[in-house]
């Protein structure tokens, strides 16, 4: 017996309960930022469940991020109970790896796979190039990387890539490098995040049975951002819709800001022709923002020309005016900004409901160092802390451990702690694993019952593989945290930061505890593998009390009081190298970004620019955005450091900043600047490259040897002697000057 209207149902509008409570039949709700698309997929879940419709087995429900399924099922929670726990619900990739774990085989896996990062994806796919003979310094392993998961995003396995299709990538060797590259994550057991959706595509077409299961199992299927979804998750999402047709998706066109990343918003658009007897809801109350920040979104969106076109009004007030900041520098930026904020915190503000959205991940930077450096509790939403060196370190021994397959990892850690096994050792180890057909750890084991390696090295990896043996052993015993500790501490590798005299090791050792802690929330080590594998984007928790920091990108579906955007300026945000790539449309989707941005504030929005900005070591000029000068007026309060003018950028303030730069001492860029606006050159963004060229003498940085000096320069390669790995030549893309 329900009630008769359900608390879910209570509050919302007429078009938002039309939606949440139409159970059958294909549903599309289109409508713009903060109209309730997420709680109405959030209370149509709960409806479907309370109607009887379906069974929460019955619902898989996808969300955009891992934050995004936490909150929705949170919310779910509070509205059907533990029930919440069967829903089929998670990110497009985390439902697909569950998937993928149950019928593994099929494709030639074992249920344990690894999911690689983009890190381990990247080092592959140039040891396969290195085989092949192609140009590393031509083709960059990354982009090369990046083609392949192109691919894996359209649905195209290696067999349907034509040669048009390959082109001249990598020498005409794309499709064999893609077909290579395939095959040894098969014998990795591993697969890469494109992996998780294509193979469950590849086992979808070619047995239907397990097709037909999930149809049994799952009748209603829901999609949040639907703009954002690829070729591949369309296909999936398709296939597992089947005949019912229940599938209810909610996004909104102008918010489709991962084109980039091969997402197709034509998926939305067609929706009412791919899904005949499709219902649309439009949405057009804005429930999140005032109407200064509504209305100053919606005039900057206004001027994309590839777009639906929508209303929105808002019941709420006007509200404060969209604040617009010029500053001097990045740092004088971020110092205005983070007094800001602890200003507001001292007026009661809490800090968890601000936060400062960026346009690349490294912005970032500046404003830890400032949070840090006042003291100012933040988070850096993003897979940054699990990008530390010490952190992969620490997952590779992990990893291992758990997936003794694992060769990636192997090579991570067989010699870090040093434990005298140089490259002698490991080549031998290599071909012995070629020899055998088997995984480094099974050769090294192998090896270690043999003469091969000097007596030093042999026992060296004999206690090597004995303790990996013993940990493994561990597993399921132990608590997974515990078991990380004993490892890192047991190896050598605590040890080895402690000793370690650089003014990051403290820093280093942090992290580590950090991530002993971090590992308790989880049921088993394996849970904690898997999630490791999945937090990418910009996509952990944003706990109570801290300020968030984090790029535009991963901030789509949240929302904060008040939001800072700085950073807005030529080159930046707009980015150059988007706009350099994919022109007008790339301009389109930077203003989309821009437009996600300002919605994300309930009550503050403030946009910042700086004149001058140092990037990797240079001193560049930088003129505002564009889109600073799209705001509309009405809507909001200009507040330059004096003597700046808002962007509608005047002569005078180019030469007068240019004059107060150049007495603070700050390089020449500001004065070029000033000449090429003077010339009436084009309003660019202007990079003085750092000019990665090296000569004799410089003193650089290798990832892998540390510091030294140059003391010779061919061509692209660097003879440096190094302070403590000694004489090496180096190609110089792998060296920088710190
Ligand atoms: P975005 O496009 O940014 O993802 P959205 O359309 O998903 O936004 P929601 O996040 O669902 O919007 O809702 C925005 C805010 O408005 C939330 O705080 C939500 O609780 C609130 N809201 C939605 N509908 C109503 C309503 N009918 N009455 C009051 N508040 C509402
Ligand atoms: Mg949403």
């Amino acid at each position: 017996n329900q009630n008769p209207v359900s608390p879910w149902l209570a509050g919302l509008n007429t078009s938002q309960s039309d939606a949440v409570t139409s159970l059958q039949g294909p549903l599309l709700v289109l409508s713009g930022a903060g109209t309730g698309k997420t709680r109405v997929l959030t209370s149509r879940l709960a409806e479907l469940v309370a109607s009887g419709t379906a069974k929460p087995w019955n619902i898989l429900a996808v969300t955009f991020t891992n934050k995004a399924a936490r909150e929705m099922k949170s919310r779910i929670g509070d509205m059907v109970g533990p029930m919440v726990e069967q829903v089929w619900l998670g990110t497009f990739h985390s439902l697909a790896a569950k998937m993928l774990r149950r019928h593994a085989d099929l494709v030639g896996l074992k249920s344990d796979f690894t999911i690689l990062d983009s890190d381990d994806q990247v080092r592959l796919v140039k040891q396969l190039m290195a085989a092949e003979n192609i140009d590393p310094k031509r083709w960059p392993a990354r982009m090369v990387a990046g083609v392949i998961s192109r691919w894996k995003d359209r649905g195209l396995v290696p067999e349907k890539i034509s040669l048009a299709e390959a082109g001249d990538v990598a020498n005409g060797r794309m499709q064999q490098l893609y077909k290579d590259y395939q095959a040894r994550l098969l014998t990795l057991n591993a697969v890469d995040f494109g992996d998780l959706l294509l193979h469950m595509l590849t086992i979808f077409q070619h047995h239907p049975d397990v097709l037909a299961d999930y149809h049994g199992r799952i009748t209603h299927i829901m999609v949040d951002e639907y703009q954002d979804t690829n070729v591949a998750q369309y296909l999936w999402l398709r296939l597992l819709t089947g005949q019912r047709n229940n599938l209810c998706c909610v996004g909104d066109d102008d918010q489709s800001i991962y084109g980039w990343r091969g997402a197709e918003v034509g998926n939305i658009l067609r929706f009412e022709s791919d899904f005949p007897g499709a219902k649309t809801v439009r949405l057009e109350e804005n429930y999140r923002s005032t109407g200064h920040i509504l209305a100053a979104a919606s005039t900057v969106i206004a001027r994309n020309e590839t777009r639906l076109g929508k209303t929105l009004f808002t019941s709420a007030d006007d509200g404060e005016k969209v604040r617009v900041n010029g500053y001097w520098d990045g740092a004088d930026e971020a110092r205005s900004i983070s007094s800001h904020v602890e200003s507001m915190q001292q007026n009661g503000a809490h800090l968890s409901q601000i936060a400062v959205l960026v346009r690349a991940g490294f912005q970032t930077r500046e404003f830890e160092e400032r949070f840090i450096a006042i003291g100012l509790p933040y988070r850096v939403v993003g897979a940054r802390f699990y990008e530390r060196a010490e952190i992969r370190d620490a997952i590779a021994y992990l990893r291992l451990i758990a997936q003794p397959a694992d060769d990636l990892a192997f090579e991570r850690i067989i010699n870090v702690p040093k434990r005298g096994l140089g490259t002698a050792s490991i080549q031998a180890i290599h071909i012995q694993a070629r020899a055998s057909q088997k995984p480094l750890l099974a050769a090294a084991i192998d090896l270690v019952e043999t003469e091969e390696l000097r007596p030093a090295a042999r026992t060296a990896l004999g206690r090597f593989v004995q303790d990996i043996g013993r940990w493994r052993n561990q597993i399921g015993s132990l608590h997974q945290g515990d078991l990380a500790r004993m490892v890192l501490d047991e190896s050598g590798y605590t040890t080895m930061w402690q000793m370690d005299k650089s003014p990051d090791a403290e820093g280093r050792l942090e992290n580590l505890t950090e991530l002993v802690s971090a590992m308790q929330d989880f049921d088993s080590l394996q849970g904690f593998l898997e999630h490791i594998s999945l937090v990418m984007d910009g996509d952990t928790v944003s706990e109570q009390g801290e300020v968030t920091l984090m790029t535009l990108h991963a901030a789509k579906g949240l929302e904060f009081d008040t939001v800072f955007l700085p950073g807005w300026e030529e080159g930046i945000f707009p980015s150059q190298r988007t706009m350099d790539e994919n022109g007008a449309i790339g301009l389109e989707e930077e203003r989309r970004l821009a437009y996600v941005g300002i919605t994300r504030a309930r009550k503050n929005v403030h946009i910042s620019f700086a004149s001058s900005r140092r990037v990797h070591g240079q001193w560049q000029s930088a003129i505002p955005s564009r889109f600073v000068q799209e705001l509309p007026a009405e809507n909001i309060i200009e507040d330059m450091a004096q003597g700046m003018g808002i962007g509608r950028v005047s002569p005078a303030y180019i030469s007068g900043a240019s004059d107060i730069v150049g007495q603070q001492g700050y390089g020449p860029g500001w004065r070029r600047m000033a000449n090429r606006q003077q010339q009436g050159t084009e309003n660019r963004f202007v990079a003085e490259t750092n000019g990665a060229a090296f000569i004799r003498g410089d003193r650089v940085f290798h990832q892998k040897f540390g510091m030294g000096n140059v003391v010779n320069v061919e061509g692209d390669k660097l003879e440096i002697s190094f302070d403590k790995a000694g004489h090496k030549k180096v190609v110089s893309g792998f060296v920088s000057k710190p």
